[in-house]
C-alpha cells in the first residue's frame, strides 16, 4: 500500500521538472567525477592589441574532456554547474590550472597573461581573495600582473558592493579586471560605475552584425566612446573577418580576439601558434589585413 501511495505521489509532482531535476542532479555526479578523473581542461585563444598587432595575452576557456561524448563546450555543461554545489570548486580548479599552465609557460621563457572568467559565487565570497593570495603566494614565480580576471556582466550581482571589495582587493594584490560581454546585461552602466575595472569586452553579439546591423554598429561605437571616456581600454570580443577589424580599427577599438586571429587552443598549441603569429609580423604583416 505504501508503494501504491507513493507512486501515486509521483505523479502529483509536475514529471516533466521532475525529471529535468533528475538530469541535472545525475549531471552534477558526473562533472563532480570529471573533476576528479581531471577530465576538464583549459584552452586558450589570444588576444591582440590593434596598433601592433602584437599578441597581449590569452583568454582560458574550459573544456571537458568527457570519455563518451568527446570535447564538450561550456554551454554544454557550465548552466548545470550554475548555482550548484561544485561552482566554486570548477573555479578553483579553474584558477589553479591557469596559474599552472602560466608558471609552465614561464618555465619555457614566456611570461604569458592570461585572462581567467570568474563567476558570480566567487565574486560574492569575501575569502576569493585570500585564496587567491595564497595560491599566488605558493607560485611566487607567476607575476599577478599578467593575470586578469573576466567579470560576467550578465551574471546579476546580488551585492555589487561587495563583488566591488572582492574585486578591489584582487586588484590590490595586481591583478587587472576586465568586464565582460558588456551590454548585455541589464546594469551595464551600474556595473561600470561601481566595479573597479580595467578592460571593458565588448559582447560578440554585437559584433557579429555590426556591418550589417546599424543598431549594433551604433552600441559597439557608443561602447568604444564610453570606455575611452572612463579611460578603459576596450576588446572586442567575436572577431572572424577583416572587415569586422578594419571597422573597430576606425573606431578607435584597442584589442580584439575572435576566430579570424584564432580559435581557442589546446595549451601545448600556445607556444607554435605564437611563433608562427609572431613571424608573420616580422614580415611586416600588420592588422587587420593580417586576419586574410
Ligand atoms: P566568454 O568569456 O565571453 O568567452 C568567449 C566565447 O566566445 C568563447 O566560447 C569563445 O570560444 C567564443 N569565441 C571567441 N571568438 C569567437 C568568434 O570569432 N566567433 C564566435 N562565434 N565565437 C567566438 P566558449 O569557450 O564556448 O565559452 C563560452 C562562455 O562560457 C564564456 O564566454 C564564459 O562566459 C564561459 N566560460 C568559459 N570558460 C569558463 C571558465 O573557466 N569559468 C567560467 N566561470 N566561465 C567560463
Ligand atoms: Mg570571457
Ligand atoms: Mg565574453
Ligand atoms: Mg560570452
Amino acid at each position: 500500500a505504501a508503494k501504491e501511495k507513493g507512486r501515486n505521489q509521483f505523479h502529483i509532482f509536475d514529471p516533466g521538472l521532475d525529471a529535468h531535476r533528475r538530469q541535472r542532479r545525475n549531471q552534477l555526479v558526473e562533472i563532480s567525477r570529471a573533476l576528479e578523473n581531471e577530465e576538464f581542461s583549459l584552452y586558450f585563444q589570444p588576444q591582440v592589441r590593434m596598433a601592433n598587432s602584437e599578441v597581449v595575452g590569452f583568454e582560458a576557456l574550459i573544456r571537458w574532456n568527457h570519455p563518451q561524448k568527446g570535447l564538450l563546450s561550456p554551454a554544454a555543461f557550465l548552466p548545470a554547474v550554475e548555482n550548484s554545489h561544485l561552482e566554486i570548486p570548477l573555479g578553483q580548479w579553474v584558477l589553479k590550472e591557469a596559474i599552472h599552465q602560466m608558471n609552465r609557460w614561464r618555465e619555457a621563457g614566456e611570461a604569458m597573461a592570461v585572462s581567467i572568467n570568474i563567476s558570480a559565487p566567487h565574486l560574492m565570497d569575501r575569502s576569493f581573495a585570500d585564496y587567491l593570495e595564497s595560491y599566488l603566494h605558493s607560485h611566487r614565480e607567476v607575476s599577478p600582473s599578467l593575470i586578469t580576471l573576466e567579470v560576467l556582466e550578465s551574471t546579476a550581482l546580488e551585492d555589487t558592493k561587495r563583488a566591488s571589495n572582492v574585486l578591489a582587493r584582487c586588484r590590490a594584490l595586481g591583478l587587472q579586471v576586465a568586464l565582460d560581454d558588456f551590454g548585455t546585461g541589464f546594469s551595464s552602466l551600474t556595473y561600470l560605475r561601481t566595479l573597479p575595472v580595467d578592460v571593458i569586452k565588448i559582447d560578440q553579439s554585437f559584433v557579429r552584425n555590426m556591418l550589417t546591423d546599424s543598431n549594433d554598429q551604433a552600441i559597439v561605437e557608443s561602447v568604444i566612446f564610453l570606455a575611452q571616456r572612463f579611460d578603459h581600454p576596450v576588446l572586442a570580443e567575436g572577431v572572424e573577418t577583416t572587415a569586422h577589424a578594419n571597422a573597430l580599427k576606425s573606431m578607435g577599438c584597442n584589442l580584439i580576439q575572435g576566430y579570424g586571429i584564432a580559435r581557442p587552443m589546446p595549451a601545448s598549441s600556445v607556444l607554435p601558434w605564437l611563433d608562427k603569429w609572431r613571424d608573420t609580423v616580422s614580415r611586416n604583416k600588420r592588422l587587420p589585413e593580417l586576419l586574410d
